[in-house]
């Protein structure tokens, strides 16, 4: 056995973050492997499960290994891809579509994060995933809804998730709905990631869960590049009593995120103390790849800090293990991280379909958006450009419409609740708008002109000087008036949170590159690992679509790999 740097140094104590320096070896028998696979994924979620099923449909034997027990952030979500190009379900709805639409719209929103070959083909190929996914037993529908909203109720399962609808963001074409929502009962996440993971099983991947991922090992070979070999993978002993326990707590702090954020938070660290107790490590080859799809950092607090502290009061979504460990494990070996200062921050404000056709101001009473774009737009124009503070400003009129809308317009009680409560309880009243602006502390003169210019474009019919379009325009006439503080630190309207950074990859391969643009031997990235197409902006489903095409295009090269030496 020789080695260069092989510690089997028990490792600290297991935080959320649990990354170390890579196990650099020159022979393969320097580790004593306890199992071996060509291909080992490094996270159960949706990426992963698309690596792994096309990586096992091109005769690799594939490894999947999860901190937890699968799904991760891809089981939470409202399981809508963004697809388009003439989908079965478009057509249904009489909508056209083509890929050149597509990508038009795309370029529009991903400005450059990925080349326009790879943007083209993720449009070109966008009709194709979405049936794969529907061969591995997903379903989607045709069925529309009324008004844009930011997640369509049940029984709706196609809509426009992104800024289709709004007239700077359209392009040549008319606008098509691409929001493909998984047909399910509420949030569709969860059913759409049980056809990823029953797929799994059945493709004959071999599956490894509670097992964390904490080390690559990288061999040494003179006059070759360095390569990616295996990994430390960190696993809890199977049928132990605490090992039963670290998947309740996952699974308590999962269902009760939303509703008790303080416990999901003690589950989570609970859950951490056993994988410190109680994990042990093994080392396990891959004999052709390491693809790395363990989601993205938002749950790692430093990185936060480090890389975006402007959403550090943000409110996390995702599941423990969103803990940026796949980034780190990529950097470990000299991969190169980017766009890790973009987060996807969620300030939706439609529904209630009201209250965009009032205003939004900043804190001293200017607007600064158009109202009518997608929330995670607003939300980075809201934290990047004023300091994550603004207000909605209504009269009585609209408000009366979004109450009634919130009691009676059928919503999800998540987006229902916390707009009702601000308006209810958490707003701030005035007779005219001069003494608004006083009460929310913004200038006067300011607010008072930028209500004044709006209600006159409308009356003389001008466009709108933000872009709005023209249905979604409402004088703001009747008093009182009220203003609603959308704050990213809002007590009642939290503003989620996501990171879309993460290592540069070949846009072929899906081949982790290093800080000169070469490709890392034997090891990938797919996902939220990942850069992708939803790498600048997030619109609703561009995430779980670019899992699937970028686990799909991992899994396939990295099957290729073998057949290839
Ligand atoms: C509430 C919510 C709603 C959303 N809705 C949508 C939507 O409708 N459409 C959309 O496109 N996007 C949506 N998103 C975003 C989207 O869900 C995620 O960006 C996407 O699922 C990420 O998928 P992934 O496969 O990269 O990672 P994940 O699904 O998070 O999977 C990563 C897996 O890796 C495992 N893991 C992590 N670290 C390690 C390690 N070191 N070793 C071993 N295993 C590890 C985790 O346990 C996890 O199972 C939503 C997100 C949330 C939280």
């Amino acid at each position: 056995m020789s080695s260069t740097s092989v510690s089997n140094k028990p490792l600290p104590p297991p935080t959320n973050t649990p990354v170390s320096a890579a196990c650099i070896i020159d022979s393969l028998d320097a580790l004593h492997w306890t199992d071996h696979a060509d291909v080992l994924v490094v996270g159960w979620g949706a990426a992963g499960a698309s690596a792994a099923l096309e990586a096992r449909a091109a005769g690799a034997d594939v490894l999947v290994i999860d901190r937890f027990n699968g799904g991760g952030a891809s089981a939470l979500s409202g399981g809508v891809v963004y697809a388009g190009g003439g989908t079965a379900q478009q057509q249904q709805a009489g909508y056209a579509d083509s890929p050149s639409a597509m990508f038009d719209y795309l370029r529009h929103e991903t400005q450059g994060v990925v080349r326009d070959e790879t943007l083209q083909r993720f449009c070109d190929q966008s009709v194709a995933n979405l049936s794969w996914l529907q061969s591995h037993g997903a379903r989607f529908g045709a069925r529309m809804p009324k008004f844009k909203t930011s997640y369509p109720a049940d029984g709706i399962f196609l809509y426009y998730s992104g800024n289709e609808a709004v007239p700077a963001y359209r392009g040549a074409s008319d606008p098509a709905p691409r929001g493909h929502r998984t047909v399910s009962k509420g949030q569709s996440g969860a059913i759409l990631y049980a056809a990823l993971h029953d797929a799994t099983r059945a493709s004959g991947a071999r599956c490894l869960t509670q097992s964390s991922v904490r080390r690559l090992v990288m061999l040494r070979t003179p006059g070759q590049p360095d390569r990616v070999v295996g990994a430390e993978v960190w696993r809890l002993p199977e049928n132990h009593p605490k090992t039963l326990r670290h998947a309740t707590c996952h699974r308590l702090a999962n269902q009760w995120r939303n509703f008790w954020a303080t416990k999901a938070e003690a589950w989570r660290r609970e859950a951490y103390a056993i994988e410190a107790e109680l994990a042990r490590p093994v080392f396990i080859q891959a004999r052709q790849s390491v693809i790395l799809a363990s989601g993205g950092y938002v749950f790692n607090n430093a990185m936060v800090r480090q890389h975006a502290p402007k959403y550090a009061r943000g409110w996390k979504i995702g599941t423990a293990a969103c803990d940026g460990s796949g980034i780190q494990l990529g950097q470990s070996v000299g991969g190169q991280a980017d766009r890790l200062n973009n987060i996807s921050a969620w300030r939706f404000i439609t529904p209630p379909y009201a209250w965009p056709k009032a205003i939004v101001v900043n804190t001293k009473g200017e607007r600064f958006c158009n109202e009518q774009v997608y929330g995670a737009t607003l939300g980075h124009a809201m934290v990047e450009e004023q300091g994550g503070k603004a207000w909605i400003v209504l009269d009585a009129k609209l408000r009366r419409a979004a109450i009634f809308e919130c009691l009676f317009g059928g919503l999800w009680a998540f987006q229902s609740l916390p707009a009702l409560m601000m308006m209810l309880i958490g707003s701030v009243k005035a007779v005219s708008i001069g003494a608004l602006a006083k009460k929310i502390g913004a200038d006067v003169a300011t607010l008072e002109a930028s209500v004044q210019n709006y209600n006159a474009a409308i009356q003389e019919g001008r466009a709108d000087e933000l872009g709005k379009s023209s249905d979604m325009c409402e004088a703001l006439r009747t008093g009182p008036f009220y203003a609603l503080n959308i704050a990213i630190n809002s007590p009642v309207f939290p503003l989620a949170i996501l990171s879309l950074g993460g290592l540069r990859v070949n846009e072929m391969t899906g081949q982790v590159q290093d800080a000169a643009g070469q490709d890392i031997a034997g090891l990938q990235a797919a996902g939220r690992t990942a850069i992708g197409i939803a790498s600048h902006r997030y619109v609703s489903g561009l995430s779980l679509a670019d899992c699937i095409f970028s686990g799909r295009r991992a899994g396939k090269a990295a099957a290729l790999f073998g057949k290839q030496s």
